[in-house]
């Protein structure tokens, strides 16, 4: 019984790796090839409305969007839209990550430094805006003493560091737009530095800010490319652009976004949203499953190895299973995940998918947790066994797999779960690298909705329902394995 119900699993593991692998490698074919063939990897941000946005029907739409997809039509090119969030973009293209960025991303000096440009597309400017039932501030000399939200690495959160000092204010910082006008509602903020285009637009969808101040000149949007790099992709959008202003298309894609607001009103309420969403978050579910079982199950690989090295008769071998299991707890995840998200390709310039980024960290970490799982379990059988089973003359890898292991493996199965349920529900932090799991499918809808409380709570009650039958599935095989 225990050994047919190892061997099942094992196989279901064996086939959902396989299919990651090959899944992999047909998504490293198409960002590869030549110019003609190839397919642009373009990133966004989540939520940046008119500009980029989900709509009620969970599609990815805004004057960028269109703008990209007119674009790309008339000059023949392909490309995939990765929704990052404009700090973790901006990023993933300096990193090389990414062919481009369109992202309502202002055209700075600074910028122009590392990348190369389009014409601008769109005039903007940032503007203060503070919660409609804000009475007492109406300019930047109201802000002494207070408390400012920001958006990371945004031309806004430029602004307002540039002028914090003399004004006396403090910020706070945050990823994306609606936690910053979360923020300012809820009334942590007094204000928020945003770009005029998408503010105005967010008024008069009713997020519940008003503007208090003129807009500053200058931003006008680009996109953008790394410096030298993609040039032909610069020239493409360059000439679409002057096409599809030529031809009135241009005009008609911004009107529709300025000029008719989306009408259709999102479905409120804990059971509505549910209705509205349930097949996006679905599919966050499946990722989040099906990257937790490939993780867990190279992690267990890597932490049996470093396991049995770190109880070897062998000095060495114990050193590197030391400074294995040092280094992977001494980091926290998310620095984890972003080295080898970011960090990694922009020193040697493989491109990874965040899929294939947010496995490895998983494995990495959890690989360490294994490993000091196995010590431990081997650790806990009387040492009195091994001396017994070398004295019958039983070499010491016999000793170990025949009287050691059987024993300890019984005694780590509870960790291993334990385990288990930890890289599921650390699988949410892989969302700061734009892997659309269940953790940034919330994040995207609530960006969409404005609708943080019911979200989160249809989020974390999925999170405890998956990780409640999990446990009990992994629980009954436990018992079948100890019983067998
Ligand atoms: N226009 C701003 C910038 O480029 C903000 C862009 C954004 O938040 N998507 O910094």
């Amino acid at each position: 019984m225990k050994k047919q119900a190892l061997t099942k699993l094992s196989f279901i593991f064996a086939l959902l790796s396989l299919a990651f692998i090959l899944n992999a490698c047909s998504q490293k074919k198409e960002t590869t090839g030549t110019s003609d063939d190839r397919k642009y990897i373009i990133a966004t941000d989540t939520t940046f409305a008119p500009f980029e946005f989900e709509d009620t029907n969970g599609e990815f739409v805004g004057i960028d969007m269109d703008l990209l997809n007119a674009i790309a039509e008339d000059q023949g090119f392909t490309f995939e839209i990765k929704p990052l969030g404009f700090n973790a973009a901006v990023q993933a293209l300096e990193s090389n990550q990414v062919d481009g960025v369109i992202a309502g991303m202002s055209i700075t000096d600074e910028r122009k430094e590392k990348f190369d440009f389009s014409d601008a597309y769109f005039d903007s400017g940032v503007v203060m805006a503070v919660s409609e039932k804000e009475k007492n501030i109406s300019s930047y000399a109201d802000l002494k003493g207070k408390n400012v939200a920001i958006k990371t690495g945004t031309e806004g959160a430029t602004f307002a560091n540039s002028i914090k000092d003399k004004y006396g204010f403090t910020t706070t910082t945050f990823d994306d737009s609606s936690n910053m006008y979360e923020e300012v509602k809820s009334g942590n903020a007094v204000a928020t530095f945003e770009d005029y285009p998408v503010i105005a637009y967010g008024i008069n969808q009713g997020n519940g800010l008003k503007l208090a101040t003129e807009k500053e000149a200058g931003g006008q949007y680009g996109f953008a490319v790394n410096q030298g790099e993609n040039e032909a992709l610069i020239k493409m959008f360059n000439e679409g652009l002057q096409h599809l202003k030529d031809s009135g298309q241009y005009q008609e894609i911004v009107d529709k976004y300025l000029a008719t607001p989306e009408s259709k009103a999102s479905e409120t309420g804990f059971i509505g949203l549910i209705k509205e969403n349930y097949k996006k978050l679905l599919d966050g579910l499946g990722k989040t499953l099906l990257i937790t079982l490939v993780s867990i199950l190279l992690a267990a690989i890597i932490g049996i190895l470093f396991g049995l090295l770190s109880v070897a008769p062998n000095r060495g071998l114990k050193v590197i299973a030391t400074l294995y299991v040092d280094l992977m707890r001494g980091l926290p995840l998310i620095v984890l995940a972003f080295f080898i998200y970011f960090g990694i390709p922009s020193l040697t310039g493989i491109r990874l998918s965040a899929t294939i980024a947010g496995i490895t960290t998983l494995s990495l970490n959890a690989g360490a947790y294994i490993a000091e799982i196995v010590r431990g379990g081997i650790n806990a059988v009387d040492n009195g066994q091994l001396e017994a089973a070398r004295s019958l003359g039983l070499p010491y890898g016999k000793a170990m797999q025949k009287v050691i292991l059987p024993q300890a493996i019984r005694m780590m199965i509870p960790s291993f779960i334990n385990q288990f349920v930890i890289t599921l529900k650390d699988t949410s932090i892989l969302s700061v690298i734009g892997l659309v799991e269940l953790t940034q499918t919330g994040k995207i809808i609530i960006a969409r909705n404005l609708q943080s409380f019911d979200m989160w709570l249809i989020i974390g009650l999925i999170y405890i329902i998956v990780i409640t039958i999990l446990t009990k599935i992994s629980k009954q095989l436990e018992r079948r394995i100890q019983n067998g």
